[in-house]
C-alpha cells in the first residue's frame, strides 16, 4: 500500500508533478534549458520575494549549504543553531576549513536577534548561519528580526537554510536582507529529491569573488557566472526535476496562490498543535512553533516505533524523534500538499491506537 506520508520530507509528490519526470530529455545547453532556467528563476524570485540572482544544484539542499557557506567565508563564521541542522553547518565548515563559532541555542528555544547583535558586536565575524524552520525540533526562527540586526554590519553576509520551510512560509528574502536563501525540493516545494534552490544577492557574489578554494563543483561563482551568462550550468543538471519544478512552481503561484498556501500550512500547523497539547505537550518554545513539521514530545512514554508499524496498516506514516531525541518526542509534517482531512484522519487513527 502507498503510504501517505507525514514526514518532514521527501513528502509525497502529486500525480501530475511526477508525470513531468517523463519527459523526452533535451540537451543541457539548448535554448530550450535556458528558457526552462529563466523561467523557474522568474517563479523562485516570486515566491521569495527576492529580485536576487537564483541558481539550482543538481544535489540535495545539504550541496548549496556547503556552497554558500564555503564561497562566502572569508574571516570567521557565526554558526547559529537550533537543533540538528544547525549544527550541520558547523560540520560542514569544519569539514571545508572554514574558520566558524558555533552558538547553540537550548533544546526548543530560538535564536534571537539579541544573540546574533551580541555576536556581531565582537567584530569577529562576516558571515552568519540561520536555520530558518530546524525540521528535528519545529522551530522556526525570526529570519526577518535577525535580519535587522545584521543589516546594522554592511560586511556580514546572512545564510539562511529554509530548507523545510520555503514553500509553507513567508520568507521575504529582500526585505529580510538574506544574502543567500536555500532550500530542497523535497520538502515543502512537493517535487522528488534532487535538487536545491537559491537566491544569491550581489553582495555575497562579491565577497566570493575574494573568497579562496572555493572547491569546483560548488563553487559559488563557477554556477552564479554561468547562470548569468545564458541561464544554464557549468555541469550538467537535472533536468528531468527542472521540468517537474517548472511545473509546480506554476500550480503553486498560479493555481493555489502564495497566500492561500501560507494559510493553509498555518491552518494544519494549528490543527497538530491543538491536537498535540491536548494529548502530549509540544517541545518547542509556543512563540516560535513551525508552519511545517510539528514536534511531540512523547510525554506518555508509548513506543514511537509501534505506533509507526500500526499506521503504516491503515497508509500512513509519521517521524520518530530526530537523533538523541528518537522515542522520546515525535514528528507530524503538515508541508508541501498534505490536506486538513487526511490530518484529521491521522491524528484520529493516532488517538485510537494508542486510546488517546
Ligand atoms: C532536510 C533538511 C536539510 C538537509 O537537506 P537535504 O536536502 O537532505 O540535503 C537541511 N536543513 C533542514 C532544516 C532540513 O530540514
Amino acid at each position: 500500500m502507498d503510504l501517505k506520508l507525514f514526514i518532514p520530507g521527501p513528502v509525497d509528490v502529486d500525480d501530475d508533478v511526477l508525470k513531468q519526470l517523463s519527459k523526452k530529455q533535451i540537451g543541457h545547453r539548448t535554448q530550450t534549458a535556458s528558457d526552462l532556467q529563466k523561467r523557474i528563476s522568474d517563479n523562485l524570485r516570486k515566491l521569495m520575494y527576492t529580485e536576487n540572482t537564483i541558481i539550482l544544484s543538481t544535489s540535495s539542499g545539504s550541496g548549496v549549504m556547503e556552497m554558500a557557506l564555503r564561497s562566502t567565508t572569508k574571516k570567521r563564521a557565526a554558526v547559529f543553531s537550533v537543533g540538528a541542522f544547525g549544527d550541520r553547518w558547523a560540520k560542514m565548515g569544519e569539514a571545508n576549513g572554514v574558520p566558524l563559532d558555533l552558538f547553540k541555542s537550548d533544546l526548543g528555544q530560538p535564536t534571537t536577534p539579541e544573540m546574533v547583535e551580541e555576536a556581531l558586536e565582537t567584530g569577529k565575524y562576516d558571515v552568519v548561519t540561520v536555520t530558518h524552520n530546524e525540521t528535528s525540533t519545529g522551530l522556526m526562527n525570526p529570519v526577518h528580526e535577525i535580519g535587522e540586526v545584521i543589516k546594522k554590519y554592511p560586511d556580514v553576509i546572512y545564510l539562511v537554510d529554509a530548507v523545510s520551510s520555503l514553500g509553507g512560509a513567508k520568507i521575504e528574502v529582500d526585505k529580510a536582507g538574506i544574502d543567500i536563501c536555500l532550500a530542497s525540493t523535497q520538502k515543502s516545494l512537493g517535487v522528488p529529491p534532487g535538487l536545491a534552490v537559491a537566491s544569491v544577492s550581489e553582495k555575497a557574489i562579491e565577497r566570493a569573488k575574494t573568497v579562496e578554494n572555493r572547491g569546483y563543483y560548488l563553487d559559488l561563482i563557477n554556477v552564479v557566472n554561468r547562470v548569468k551568462r545564458n541561464y544554464q550550468y557549468p555541469s550538467t543538471p537535472s533536468t528531468q526535476l527542472m521540468w517537474a519544478l517548472d511545473y509546480k512552481l506554476d500550480k503553486i503561484l498560479n493555481v493555489e496562490g502564495l497566500e492561500n498556501r501560507f494559510k493553509r500550512h498555518k491552518r494544519l500547523a494549528k490543527v497538530v498543535k491543538d491536537w498535540a497539547r491536548k494529548h502530549f505537550e509540544l517541545l518547542s518554545h509556543e512563540d516560535y512553533l513551525s508552519n511545517t513539521v510539528t514536534n511531540i514530545k512523547n510525554t506518555r512514554g508509548y513506543s514511537v516505533v509501534k505506533l509507526n508499524e500500526e499506521l503504516k496498516k491503515h497508509g500512513f506514516m509519521i517521524s520518530n524523534g530526530y537523533g538523541s531525541l528518537k522515542e522520546k518526542a515525535f514528528r507530524i509534517a503538515h508541508m508541501a500538499d498534505r490536506k486538513e482531512v487526511e490530518l484529521v484522519e491521522l491524528l484520529k487513527t493516532i488517538e485510537k491506537i494508542w486510546k488517546l
